[in-house]
Formats: C-alpha cells, sequence, structure tokens
C-alpha cells in the first residue's frame, strides 16, 4: 500500500510531494533520497512539454531547453555563491561528481581523506594508479580533525598537487565537519579541498567563496529534486586541463580528419567538456528549481524548524535506555537532521522492518557507504545485514549495522512522534 499514488498536497513553495497524504507513510529516510518538492514537481511539469535535446541546433524546443539549462547553471551557481571563473558540471550524482574530479586531477597529486568519508568521497582516488591518497584516522572532535589533517599534511611536505576531500555534514552522524577551517589548514599547505555536500546542501546554506572551499559536489535527489542529476561546481582550471571525463559530442567543439588518417579533436574549454552525450535537462532544471525554493523560502526558518525536530529525536532516544545513538564527536556536536542509533539485543536491520511494516516508518538500516566510520563508531566489525539473515545481537552485545532516521522540509511532528512511540 505504500506504492499506492499519493495525492499531490497543496502548491505551497515547500511541500513534498510524498509526505503524509492518502497512505500515511512516515518517510525518515531524507539523507538517501529526499522527497521532491511540489514546486519542483510543478516547474518540471511546466516544462515537460517542451522538452528537447540541448546543444541541438535551431528548432524552438532545443533552443528552449538550451536556454533552461543554461540558466539552471546559472542558478546553481548562484546558490553555491560561486566566483565569475567558476564552473558548474553536471553530473548524475555527488558519487559522478567526485569520480570526475578524480578524472582530472594533474598527475602524481597526493589526496589526503578521512577515513569516515562515504565510499563516495573515499574511493574514487585510488582509481588513478599514480595518485598517492593518505588515510586519515576518524579524528573524536571537530578540532582533532583539523590537527590530524595539519600534521599529515605538514609531514609529506613537500609535495607538487594536493587535494584534500572532506564531507560537510555527515550521513550516518548527521554531525557537521569544520569546513572553513579544514580548507584553512588545506590552503596554508598549498592543498585543494572539495567538500562532499551531499548530506549539508539540503541542511545549510553551501557558499563555496565563504567556505573558502575548491570545490562542491552534491546530488540532487537528496535536495528535494528527482532526475539522476549532480553537480560539481568550483575551480575551472583542473577541468579544462584535463582530458574530457567522457569523449564524445557536445565536449568536442571541432573534430577532424589529419593527413596522416588519424583524427584532431579541440575539446570545450567550457563545463561541457565533461558534459558528452545528450544532457539530463530536466534533471538541472530540477536541481536550479529546488535552489530556488530552498533560496526564496530562507535556510533560517529550515535549519530552526529542522534542529528542533532533530533535538527531539534525540531527547525522545535518549529516554530509551537500551538505544545508543551513534557520534563521532561527542554529544554536544552540532548535526543536521540526520542521526543513527543501535538498539540493544536487536538486529537494526529487523528492527528497520518493524518500523516500517508495523507503524509505516521509512528509515535506513545496514552500514550506509561508510563502513570504516561505522566499525569505528560500533566499535566492532560490521556485518552487512543479509536481510533477515543477519544474527541478532545478544542482550549486551554490539549491534553490527545499524538505523538511520533521518527528516527535513516537510516533516511533520506526528513523524517524529511515531516513530518515537514505536521505538519506545
Ligand atoms: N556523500 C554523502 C555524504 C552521501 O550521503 C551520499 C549518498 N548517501 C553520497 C556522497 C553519494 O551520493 P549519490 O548516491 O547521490 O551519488
Amino acid at each position: 500500500s505504500v506504492c499506492a499514488p499519493l495525492p499531490v498536497l497543496g502548491r505551497d513553495v515547500l511541500v513534498p510531494l510524498v509526505t503524509g497524504g492518502e497512505v500515511d507513510y512516515a518517510a525518515l529516510d531524507y539523507a538517501a533520497s529526499a522527497p521532491t518538492l511540489q514546486r519542483v514537481w510543478d516547474d518540471v511539469a511546466a516544462y515537460a512539454p517542451y522538452y528537447g535535446s540541448v546543444h541541438r541546433g535551431a528548432g524552438y524546443l532545443s533552443q528552449l531547453s538550451t536556454d533552461l539549462f543554461e540558466n539552471s547553471r546559472r542558478t546553481i551557481a548562484e546558490f553555491l555563491g560561486c566566483g565569475t571563473e567558476d564552473q558548474v558540471v553536471f553530473t548524475r550524482s555527488t558519487t559522478d561528481s567526485l569520480n570526475l574530479l578524480a578524472a582530472v586531477l594533474p598527475q602524481d597529486t597526493r589526496v589526503f581523506v578521512f577515513e569516515t568519508e562515504h565510499h563516495a568521497s573515499l574511493l574514487p582516488w585510488e582509481q588513478r594508479a599514480d595518485v598517492a591518497v593518505t588515510y586519515l584516522n576518524a579524528p573524536r572532535t571537530p578540532q582533532q580533525a583539523v590537527d590530524t589533517l595539519e600534521k599529515a599534511l605538514a609531514e609529506r611536505e613537500p609535495y607538487g598537487p594536493a587535494l584534500v576531500c572532506v564531507t560537510g555534514a555527515s550521513n550516518v552522524t548527521g554531525e557537521l565537519w569544520p569546513v572553513r577551517e579544514l580548507a584553512a589548514a588545506a590552503h596554508a599547505h598549498g592543498a585543494r579541498i572539495v567538500l562532499d555536500a551531499a548530506q549539508l546542501a539540503p541542511h545549510h546554506p553551501v557558499d563555496i567563496t565563504e567556505l573558502d572551499v575548491d570545490w562542491v559536489a552534491f546530488s540532487g535527489h537528496k535536495l528535494y529534486a528527482p532526475f539522476g542529476a549532480g553537480v560539481l561546481a568550483g575551480r575551472a582550471d583542473w577541468l579544462q586541463a584535463a582530458a574530457p571525463y567522457l569523449a564524445g559530442g557536445g565536449a568536442s567543439r571541432k573534430v577532424s580528419r589529419r593527413t596522416d588518417g588519424g583524427v584532431d579533436v579541440e575539446w570545450h574549454t567550457t563545463a561541457a567538456r565533461h558534459e558528452a552525450g545528450s544532457p539530463n535537462v530536466i534533471g538541472a532544471y530540477a536541481i536550479a528549481s529546488a535552489c530556488r525554493a530552498l533560496t526564496e523560502a530562507g535556510f533560517d526558518g529550515l535549519v530552526a524548524r529542522e534542529q528542533e525536530l532533530i533535538t527531539r529525536v534525540r531527547e525522545g532516544l535518549a529516554e530509551v535506555p537500551e538505544v545508543n545513538v551513534l557520534s563521532l564527536f561527542g554529544d554536544d556536536a552540532a548535526r543536521v537532521g540526520v542521526l543513527s542509533f543501535v538498539v540493544e539485543g536487536w538486529n537494526s536491520s529487523h528492527f528497520a522492518a518493524a518500523l516500517s511494516a508495523e507503524y509505516g516508518i521509512g528509515v535506513r538500516d545496514g552500514l550506509f557507504c561508510a563502513h570504516p566510520l561505522v566499525r569505528t563508531l560500533l566499535g566492532s566489525e560490521p556485518q552487512e545485514p543479509g536481510e533477515c539473515g543477519a544474527p541478532e545481537a545478544a542482550p549486551g552485545e554490539r549491534s553490527l549495522n545499524a538505523i538511520r532516521v533521518s527528516l527535513g522540509v516537510g516533516t511533520p511532528d506526528e513523524h517524529v512522534d511515531r516513530f518515537l512511540r514505536a521505538v519506545k
């Protein structure tokens, strides 16, 4: 019944499409994919009849789509506080954005990354055989994160091109990382920094200039827009100097046969260089629509509301002695509306399944594509749950995986109340 058609809830700017309605399902898994805003859906529906392929000709639909695509790029650049020289490249997702950045790193770049990162920001770098990756141990305070990075950077000097990759908000604990301080440390040692803003951008303003990061990566589907699109925004030089991420039409400006029989290619130096093929114009337009909606609504109100809700979740869970909330930075850590926990004596997957089946509550269970982090947080070797085949943790034993609750725009009080009632 969860898959029954859900009625649209009204036309306010920030009404998520699938919250509430006929099927009273409490979607508390925003960190995996946030519900689409009604406003985004409306914008896409208004444009859909005029959909055409971008950059492909003088036809009206193609021209209109090209305009919307390029305007979307400008809207997103503004949303992120990009400078005039920065580029906004459309990708499929955060994962794709970070793999793109890995692909364009200058030769022999040294990368620094905390072991606590999501696999999307942990793993792309070693795909490059010439890139040396320094994995940094999990810090237990934000200050320790800065000190650890500072020390690692200093110890390995001198080096050529260097990159630090860090998440803005953890997809497991929801905890905020000291991005500005990490960026300052990186720059002080001549390194650049990319911010994985997959979990930060939906909950906080992300200003590339103010945070002083070199690139930002995020996904549309976590920012209240669906359609398989993401963004890598930031400094143009490495992007322009590298070979195109994908070779093909759209990325090439001029292709000609050489007299020796080969082919010469002049590649674009704009974002189009890394966007070969027919781009996902609806995805780009949906992200821009979400950016406009969030800007109009104002982050101050969104952050305040979300903090109120996540504080209630935390306080409610604190009343249940069997519940342990997972935290890297301690009880006082600032976090977005994301929180993970384990319940003594319960396999987390069974617990999450019970929340869904018995209470209509959707949460995430597992290791959240951040195995080293979850291992640190659980203090044990985690096991990917074979769904119902995973062993129960006996009372007093540590859980093997965790449960994550996450919320955001449109989460009603009732969903939090129901969740806490169900856990209790
Ligand atoms: N980074 C973080 C912090 C994430 O939470 C996620 C998604 N769980 C990703 C990267 C990857 O995003 P996507 O799956 O959209 O590529």
